[in-house]
């Protein structure tokens, strides 16, 4: 009784607080982590989506899990030396930041790309911990990369930069410390050079280190796809639990890699058209919907420009300029090429030419006053700590393969994926609608994520 009483206190003080607490937990981390303005816009939106749960669980507040939740658990950087095609000598800067790993082993992605920096790799970890935990696999949150661009470098310059770049990343992990996988420019061919190295210093073949490896090491069938695929299930759910489908629809996918890639195959395949696809340097807009074999041509097989599509397929145009893409009509927009690709201004265009859904296949590609615009005008957002969880829940299948020592069929791993994600819009949906916030997944997403890691922080005690 007395317990309880203090409880209804104790919650009567949090509403009271919450908003405040909240606010000063944001305004240390800019304080503490000066410049990192995409890690800033993480926090930000994630923390203020938790005041209805600080208000229901003061403990947490008593715990400081806030304040130890925005704090990673550890951050490397290193020198990353490589020699050349032309025998001169190249260093870039290297880095992985395991955030938490309250309920598994630290997972996500490296990213090697020129705009790599730690403000870039601490707001990828952060979002990272509140996906894992939506996939309801064990894995805990981390990220990692390099600044290295590996555009126009010679198959032999990405090698020696991936061996170079395990040689210090291996002490780091292992597959039960810390599994990385891939990101923006890191694909099945990084991956592989990155295991070799791996094994050869290790002198052991620890399959689950990483994931995302080619199917003839352990490689687990459908990872690749699995983002892409995961997108469409989850914003098919959505679509579905508002009495709209994919059937019909004009779309519209941002990016040309793995995640737009499967994406668009899965939404071609659930009966809509995809339209306009892009790169960093322009897009393309085909009516008639996108070739995705001849897509997969161009950026899989010769790893060439977008650009390329128009000569090779009558009536499609090409545009300069990555952004000008939302300016194409569209009902369903799927942003899945890097983060803050729709502002404000983008969103207006989007909300103006009719679009009933966006769903976010990169990590934060909407800004946070998007994702506000969007919400206030009755538009559906599939975010993408949720709607995106479908690659790395498939990077755990792989590692659950790797221990059992054994592969499922491509069949046996969609079908699990498809159940992930159809359980990831199911618990986003009721978490929004417990805390007063029914058909916005953007907080449901966002509660249901922090509510288990923050349970087993508590559990786990002052760590
Ligand atoms: N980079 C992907 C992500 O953002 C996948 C990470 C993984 O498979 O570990 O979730």
């Amino acid at each position: 009784m007395g317990y309880e009483i203090n409880q209804v206190i104790e919650s009567a003080i949090a509403g009271k607080n919450a908003k405040d607490i909240i606010e000063k937990v944001i305004d240390d981390v800019k304080a503490r982590n000066k410049g990192e303005e995409e890690f800033h816009q993480t926090v930000e939106e994630v923390l203020r989506s938790l005041e209805p749960v600080l208000v229901k669980h003061p403990e947490y507040i008593k715990e400081s899990i806030l304040n130890r939740i925005v704090e990673p658990e550890r951050q490397v950087m290193f020198r990353v030396p490589w020699v050349d095609d032309n025998g001169d000598v190249q260093v870039n800067r290297g880095f992985r930041v395991q955030f938490n790993s309250a309920i598994g082993p630290y997972k996500g992605g490296l990213r090697f790309h020129p705009s790599v920096n730690l403000s870039i790799i601490k707001f990828l970890g952060f979002e990272q911990i509140f996906k894992n935990s939506l996939t309801s696999l064990p894995i805990g949150g981390g990220k990692g990369g390099s600044d290295f661009d590996p555009k126009g470098k010679s198959d032999r310059e990405i090698m020696r930069f991936c061996q170079s770049f395990m040689t210090e990343l291996y002490r780091h992990i292992g597959q039960d410390v810390d599994v990385p996988a891939g990101d923006i420019g890191v694909g099945a061919r990084e991956i592989g050079y990155l295991f070799g190295q791996y094994k050869r210093i290790r002198n052991a073949y620890e399959g689950g280190v990483l994931t995302g490896k080619g199917l003839t090491y352990g490689g687990s069938l459908a990872r690749k796809e699995a983002t892409g695929f995961g997108l469409i299930y989850f914003t098919n759910e959505m679509l579905n639990y508002h009495k709209h489908s994919f059937e019909g629809k004009r779309v519209v996918v941002s990016g040309s890699g793995n995640v737009a890639i499967y994406a668009a195959e899965k939404a071609t395949s659930f009966g809509a058209t995809v339209i306009a696809m892009c790169d960093s340097a322009g897009y393309i807009v085909d009516e008639n919907g996108v070739d995705l074999e001849l897509v997969k041509q161009i950026k899989e097989v010769e790893r060439k420009r977008i650009k390329e599509y128009v000569a090779r397929k009558e009536g499609a145009q090409y545009f300069e300029g990555q952004k000008g893409i939302w300016s194409v009509k569209c009902d369903v927009a799927l942003p899945c090429a890097t983060q803050n690709d729709i502002s404000i201004e983008e969103a207006k265009l989007l909300v103006e030419n009719g679009v009933i859904a966006v769903g976010e296949g990169a990590n934060m590609p909407c800004t946070n006053e998007a994702v506000d615009y969007f919400l206030e005008k009755g538009i559906l957002v599939a975010p993408a700590k949720a709607a995106n969880a479908g690659g790395v829940a498939t990077s755990a299948l792989e590692m659950s393969q790797n221990s059992m020592r054994l592969s499922w069929t491509f069949e046996e791993v969609e079908e699990k994926l498809k159940g992930i994600m159809v359980n990831i819009f199911a618990i986003s949906k009721d978490a929004a609608e417990e805390y007063g916030n029914e058909g916005n997944y953007v907080v449901g997403a966002n509660i249901a994520g922090f509510l288990k890691v923050a349970d087993a922080m508590m559990s786990q005690g002052i760590i």
